[in-house]
């Protein structure tokens, strides 16, 4: 049966309404910062904005209070919703290696052993407003990233302008989902805001009417303290998140790079002055989306693409019919990478690991770089043969078993 590309999806992501919403692995935090934004604003209603009304406003008009916190929940709620089910701007993923990029070689040890060898450079040159920026091979996505983009390690995916992964919206922060990110929480600021003059306001008009201090007008109306405290601790967090986008947002600069390159005097080439960096998060035309997730998967007939590896096991193993697939780990750090390889003997009784040792040298943009060379060994780490063999492990077994995903092929 035709599966879905949501059905067949390669990431960690959860779908829901037959892969019309997308969310990260950690949605399940959503619920959470819903409660967090809810439940002030319902104490608020009850035991503030009535009283308020009653207090200050005789007629109708006192309603406005009531209403004005509602709307702006709900705008607030909305704006999360968006920011954490929409597609944050995941690249599809690769079925196999670049073709073009990939470079076979035998290398001979010193003991006079052939090792065969497959090279993907690490990295690439592209132009970027006519300077040269250095983009990474993905290998897990088997893709050379774009500018600005990253590997997301909890969602499993390469997301174009990455910004974060944000716990609490349970989603990336990328391209496509940024904008909406900021309003929410520069709106959630606004709320706290609000929430906490209104609770103010009541103590004053307590003080006022009843001609008490404010300790007394403060016992008297305890919920509107405690709204207080809670909007004045949430401000704290909110209010310093939306400054620190604010100030992203006008150098052009993402929480990553911020972060990453904090240290290093690079110059950003993507600062495009104050005005127009606004304009670039704000007022530009939105990214399509580079999936259809309810689009059908469409079967691709394998390729045959050979990593070459050599192999070393213990004698008798049966070693025919092995799977492996190669898991990204890390997001691959300047200069030092750890690639792990995972094999499946499909046996099921002996599922060794290997892993695979990638010697990284400085690339330069036209070098051919690190030669991938891995070492399977079994589950007895001790009883490594002596006699080394070499073979050829056809890493297309996962390729074999996958499909192309038609959304996918469109974009390219
Ligand atoms: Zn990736
Ligand atoms: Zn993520």
């Amino acid at each position: 049966m035709a599966r879905r590309v949501f059905e067949a999806w390669k990431g960690s992501n959860k779908f829901l309404f037959g892969g019309r919403l997308i969310f990260g692995p950690d949605v399940w935090s959503l619920p959470f910062t819903i409660l967090l934004i809810v439940t002030p604003v319902c104490f608020f209603s009850v035991f503030v904005a009535t009283h308020l009304r009653q207090e200050l406003l005789p007629n109708n008009a006192g309603h406005a209070f009531l209403v004005a916190g509602v709307l702006l929940t709900v705008f607030v709620l909305i704006l999360l919703f968006i920011t954490s089910a929409r597609d944050p701007g995941i690249v599809p993923r690769n079925m196999h290696p670049p073709e073009e990029e990939i470079c076979y070689d035998t290398t001979i040890s010193s003991d006079g052993r052939q090792t065969p060898t497959v090279q993907i450079p690490r990295t690439k040159e592209v132009m970027v407003y006519g300077v040269p920026v250095r983009v990474k091979y993905c290998d897990t996505c088997m893709l050379y990233r774009p500018p600005r983009c990253s590997h997301c390690s909890i969602c499993n995916n390469c997301v174009e302008r990455f910004d974060h992964h944000c716990p609490w919206v349970g989603q990336c922060i990328g391209v496509r989902n940024y904008r909406y990110f900021f309003m929410f929480v520069s709106s959630a600021t606004l709320l706290c805001i609000y929430l906490f003059s209104m609770s103010a306001l009541y103590v004053k008009v307590m003080m006022d009417n009843h001609q008490g201090t404010v300790w007394r007008a403060m016992r008297e109306s305890p919920w509107a303290v405690l709204l207080m405290i809670y909007c004045f601790i949430s401000l704290w967090f909110v209010g310093g998140l939306t400054g620190f986008h604010l100030y992203l947002i006008t150098t052009n600069q993402t929480t990553y790079e911020n972060f990453r390159y904090r240290s290093d005097n690079r110059i950003n080439v993507y600062n495009r002055g104050c005005s127009n960096n606004f304009f670039e998060i704000f007022c530009s035309k939105g990214k399509p989306s580079r999936n259809d997730f309810r689009a059908f998967v469409k079967e691709e007939s394998p390729r045959n693409i050979r990593l070459a590896t050599t192999w070393e096991r213990a004698e008798g193993e049966n070693r025919e019919e092995r799977r492996q697939k190669v898991e990204d780990e890390l997001d691959i750090d300047e200069d030092i990478m750890n690639l792990q390889q995972r094999s499946n003997v499909e046996d099921g009784s002996d599922s060794g690991h290997q892993k695979i040792d990638i010697d990284i040298m400085r690339v330069e943009s036209s070098e051919r770089a690190p030669t991938i060379r891995s070492e399977a060994r079994h589950g007895n780490w001790g009883a490594r043969s002596s006699n080394a063999q070499e073979d050829i492990v056809d890493v297309s077994s996962s390729v074999r078993e996958s499909r192309s995903y038609a959304a996918a092929e469109e974009g390219r």
